[in-house]
């Protein structure tokens, strides 16, 4: 595969939370065209990782730079219109809106100002590429959790991202919902969108990512071929305890 431009450049990342070392000396980058999966133990500093590549978090040292925009310089809803989108673990729908006016409302947040009618027609393309079209008119309360999660993804989507960012979007699925992720992950890749993802399953990193990094304790342990880190020492070690 063909690498593209550098989208997401992480340098010497540090993020502290009182005494609390979340991440230390991080450094990574994502390029157009590559599905990262981000691995490690609990608390090996995953989720803060992301809350900062989307600009919710600002590190206490090092920088971002998101298709060559320094992060430090963008105030947080600028984050989006640089490329980068993010899901969250536990998605948080407006149960009061439709399916079809989730996306919509993401639509008006996340791109160019448009009126609503116009967003509720543009909110056909994510809800279809996440496989929920047929459900545009329902409520969130009627959806199950895999149903939410890939709402979460399309109301992500939305916002046009060059980068998607995916925090544990496939948490307590089912075998077959698992596979079905699977496949709306790999279309959204198809439509032009790179991704990060950070899951607990190995098996469904190793299907998907075109390359791995491991944090451990907040460092980068390992960052490279699937196979060959996922067999690397040093990661069987963290992940069984030493
Ligand atoms: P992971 O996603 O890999 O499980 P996290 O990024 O959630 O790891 O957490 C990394 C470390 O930072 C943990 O020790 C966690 O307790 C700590 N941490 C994360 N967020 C906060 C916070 N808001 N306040 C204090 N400590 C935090």
């Amino acid at each position: 595969v063909a690498l593209g431009e550098v989208l997401i450049e992480c340098r010497n990342v540090a993020r502290y939370f009182g005494g609390v070392r979340a991440l230390e000396d991080v450094s990574f980058t994502v390029r157009e065209g590559e599905i990262v999966g981000l691995v490690g133990p609990n608390g090996s500093g995953k989720t803060t990782l992301v809350s900062i590549l989307s600009g919710n978090l600002r590190p206490t040292r090092g920088s971002v730079q998101i298709a060559g925009n320094d992060l430090a310089k963008l105030p947080p809803h600028r984050v989006a219109h640089a490329g980068v989108a993010r899901t969250y673990q536990i998605p948080r729908p407006f149960t009061s809106m439709t399916v079809r006016d989730n996306v919509a409302m993401a639509i008006m947040f996340g791109r160019s100002p448009r009126s609503l009618a116009t967003a509720r027609r543009d909110a056909a393309e994510p809800l279809d590429v996440v496989g929920l079209g047929h459900l545009a008119g329902a409520y969130p309360d009627k959806l199950n959790l895999h149903q939410r999660q890939l709402l979460e993804i399309a109301r992500a989507l939305a916002a046009d991202p060059k980068v998607l960012l995916l925090d544990e979007a496939l948490a307590g699925l089912n075998p077959a919902e698992i596979d079905n992720a699977v496949e709306v992950i790999r279309r959204v890749h198809r439509s032009g969108v790179s991704i990060v993802i950070v899951e607990h399953l190995l098996r469904v990193v190793n299907q998907l990512a075109t390359r791995i990094v491991v944090l451990d304790r907040g460092t980068r342990l390992a960052d490279g071929d699937p196979r060959e880190v996922l067999t690397d020492p040093a990661v069987v070690r963290a992940y069984l305890g030493k």
